[in-house]
């Protein structure tokens, strides 16, 4: 066996946690554009002149952004699994070094240690 820079021993099952998670959200949320779909359907089809399609017609992009999202993370959880699988999970993809158990613990995905994802939202204001 080789040894890695000890990715922590539970990564495989909290990312398996995470995709389990984040699979039935996906399939809650298209069973909710689905709902959506049916009820705009069967609502009279002059949606345009109708509050209630536009509340649907919001409600709907708003899933579908919900789910857009729930796919990234779906993609970055693949990716995770690939880094796990090559021993180079949990370490910072900025400066090497191990990323804390805590926070890979509240985020399996994550890619870097705590101070270099603040210093670069810091710089970049994008979300956590
Ligand atoms: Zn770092």
């Amino acid at each position: 066996m080789r040894s890695h820079a000890h990715p922590p021993t539970h990564a495989t099952g909290l990312l398996r946690a995470a995709r389990a998670t984040t699979l039935r959200r996906i399939a809650g949320l298209t069973g909710h554009v689905d709902e959506l779909v049916a009820a705009s359907l069967g609502s009279n089809a002059d949606d345009e002149h109708d509050p209630e399609g536009a509340t649907i017609a919001f409600e709907r992009s708003q899933l579908d952004s919900l789910v857009r999202q729930a796919r990234e993370q779906l993609a970055e959880i693949d990716a995770a699994e690939d880094r796990l699988a090559q021993g180079r999970y949990g370490l910072c993809e900025t400066c090497g070094l191990p990323i804390a158990l805590g926070r890979l613990e509240a985020r399996p995905t994550a890619r870097t240690c705590i101070a270099c994802a603040s210093d670069g939202a810091r710089r970049s204001r994008r979300s956590p």
